[in-house]
């Protein structure tokens, strides 16, 4: 081993949000961090990189920042400025674009004006103006009229599209998956309605090389942590080596393990880019294919980043069962019981090696995105600071 490995005071698995934020508050508490980071760049599933026509694109899918979380917020903001928008998704329904979440403009779009006035009173007198209301919720409704929209809503937007995610339909889910774009009863069309969103001016990219620059902190990437580290007993072994120092670590919990009570189910994704030698494709940063194809939504990346250039490149989704092959990647934990048991049994195995702490979508098998991933991390490193 080479001796300057012994001198790290804290080891980090994954430089996507979680690792990097651990790091960096890990780092400005004073220790010295490695971080281990198997791809070949950091900012896991967030990293964008411009494709080869210069079109900065996100290689594992459009992610977009939105928070009520000043903190989260602020936080970022250390190491980025903004282009600041109310991001907009439309849905192709049957080739007609009407605003997702389903709102009282998609209301007037698809129901002749008195219908609509009628439908868009009664749901302001049931739910109050302003509120949000999950399509399951709706569906128990009892009022024909309202059940009549909810049925609208659930076989227009969200049937075939979940069917298409998760192979499952919007009952067989966990609610809060189809709840995260309720019915708004509001003429805002925005997907979310948070006060901070938008994208990093620059990208995610330089916003991540920004956090992870700092004299306390060695970032190797195109490292499989499992190289370098194992478990035995309740001691971790780091290069031959036990080590004491806190390991936060941020991929798939059931990898530490070599899978060993069988492997935790992920929806993947498979991301098809094609490049547009025109300079207008959708008119939309992104369209949700609700009632066909095999793909559930295409993105324009410029209509997300603002970019100004005379082509265009798009991006379609395809999910797919994870199944661990070499090459795929697991995007979407599976919230059931029996999934949930199966992430206990691992997390016990770590429970019983005081300085491992597991962090972030994968290894705490939850649906975060960007800015509650952030709070986390700061939760985290904040306990291990008040603890050492
Ligand atoms: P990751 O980004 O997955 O990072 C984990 C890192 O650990 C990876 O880089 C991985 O390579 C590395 N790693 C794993 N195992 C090892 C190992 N053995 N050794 C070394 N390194 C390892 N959130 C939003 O807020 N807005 C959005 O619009 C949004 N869109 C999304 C779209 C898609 C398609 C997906 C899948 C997610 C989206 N999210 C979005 C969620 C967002 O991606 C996550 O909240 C965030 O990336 C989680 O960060 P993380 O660090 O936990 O995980
Ligand atoms: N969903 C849907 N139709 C839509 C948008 C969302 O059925 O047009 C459902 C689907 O089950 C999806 C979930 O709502 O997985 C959450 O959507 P979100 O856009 O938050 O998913 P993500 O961007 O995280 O993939």
């Amino acid at each position: 081993m080479r001796k300057e490995e012994k001198m790290f005071d804290s080891v980090i698995i994954g430089a996507g949000v979680a690792g990097s934020v651990a790091a960096r508050e890990l780092a400005e508490s004073g220790r010295s961090v490695l971080v281990l980071e198997q791809r070949d760049h950091i900012g896991g599933n967030c990293y964008d990189e411009p494709d080869e026509h210069g079109i900065l694109i996100h290689k594992y899918g459009p992610h977009i920042f939105h928070t009520k979380e000043k903190k989260a917020y602020d936080y970022l903001s250390r190491f980025t400025d903004w282009y600041a928008f109310g991001h907009e998704v439309v849905a192709n329904v049957y080739g007609k674009l009407i605003p997702v979440p389903f709102n009282l403009n998609t209301l007037h779009m698809v129901y002749e004006k008195e219908k609509a006035d009628t439908l868009e009173k009664k749901l302001i007198e049931t739910f109050g103006m302003g509120s949000r209301v999950p399509i399951l919720k709706l569906r128990e409704q009892e009022d024909p009229e309202i059940r009549q929209i909810a049925d609208y809503v659930y076989e227009n937007i969200f049937l075939h599209y979940t069917m298409k995610q998760w192979g499952q339909t919007p009952e067989e889910i966990d609610p809060a998956v189809t709840g995260r774009v309720p019915v708004v009863i509001s003429y805002d069309n925005r997907y979310f309605q948070e006060p901070w969103q938008g994208m990093p001016l620059h990208g995610y990219t330089p916003m991540f090389e920004k956090m992870l620059d700092h004299p306390k902190i060695r970032v190797e990437t195109g490292v499989d942590a499992r190289s370098r580290i194992r478990f035995e007993e309740d001691q971790v072994i780091l290069d031959g080596e036990p080590f004491c120092g806190e390991v936060i670590y941020t991929g798939p919990v059931d990898e530490l393990f070599n899978c060993c009570f069988g492997r935790l189910p992920y929806r993947s994704l498979r991301f098809d880019f094609e490049y547009l030698d025109q300079k207008d494709y959708q008119g939309h940063s992104v369209v949700n294919y609700t009632v066909s194809e095999d793909f559930t939504r295409i993105t324009e990346f410029k209509y997300l980043t603002g970019q100004k250039a005379p082509g265009t490149t798009i991006v379609r989704e395809y999910p797919f069962a994870y199944t661990g092959a070499e090459g795929e990647i697991p995007y979407y934990s599976i919230a059931n019981e029996a999934n949930q048991a199966l992430y206990e049994k691992y997390r016990a195995l770590t429970e019983k090696i005081p300085n491992v702490w597991l962090l972030g979508r994968l290894a705490e098998y939850k649906y975060y995105n960007i800015d509650a991933m952030v709070m986390k991390a700061l939760e985290l490193t904040e306990k291990i600071k008040q603890e050492v």
